[in-house]
């Protein structure tokens, strides 16, 4: 493994640790991948998130085929590879399955629209009707929305996020800022008018 992809390897392994404890994912939903010269490294399938080491991470080419790796690749590696072949700027997607996110989202994408600092930081968030989950239908729909160099994140209805950014911590981030937002939107929504 080249120097280059082993770093990249340890900011997946990293970052997918992050997802799971902040709540962002669960032991088998969400993935990551880091776009490299060759190819893409990405996170395997049916692998529990918080167990995840650099030896379970996959390398995939353009096309999906495997190129090292133990495991199969994350079975919505389509979609990455869609969304990369349309964003030159993206070199980093993170995909979580954030529940304060999905069941707000229509409130928080208004509420990010409003304050110029969050919309600097996450960009445009599009919404993706639902496809089955894996499917080359979900990942044309993806695709076909991310396409505007504005968009920073898609909500995948009835599933979850997709935050996409030029390198994996600022995509990680995004993915982070809109579930704290959504939840300040459900606190306030619920409790925080009795205070
Ligand atoms: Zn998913």
């Amino acid at each position: 493994m080249q120097r280059k992809d082993r770093d990249a390897v340890l900011d997946l392994v990293n970052v997918m640790k992050r997802m799971y404890l902040r709540g962002l994912i669960s032991s088998f939903t969400g993935n990551a991948s880091i776009r490299m010269d060759d190819g893409i490294l990405i996170t395997p399938s049916g692998i529990p998130k918080w167990s995840l080491r650099p030896a379970d991470i996959v390398k995939i080419d353009f096309s999906g085929n495997v190129l090292w790796g133990i495991h199969a690749p994350s079975s919505e590696r389509r979609m990455h590879l869609a969304i990369y072949s349309v964003r030159n700027d993206v070199h980093a997607i993170v995909h979580t399955h954030s529940p304060y996110t999905l069941s707000l989202f229509e409130r928080l994408i208004e509420y990010l629209e409003e304050v110029a600092e969050f919309q600097k930081i996450v960009g445009k968030i599009e919404v993706v009707e639902y496809a089955p989950p894996g499917s080359l239908k979900l990942a044309r729909l993806a695709e076909e929305k991310a396409r505007n160099k504005m968009v920073g994140a898609l909500i995948l209805k009835r599933h979850g996020v997709i935050c996409i950014a030029e390198d994996i911590y600022s995509a990680y981030a995004k993915a982070e800022i809109m579930e704290e937002n959504a939840k300040v939107l459900y606190i306030h929504e619920t409790i925080g008018k009795r205070i």
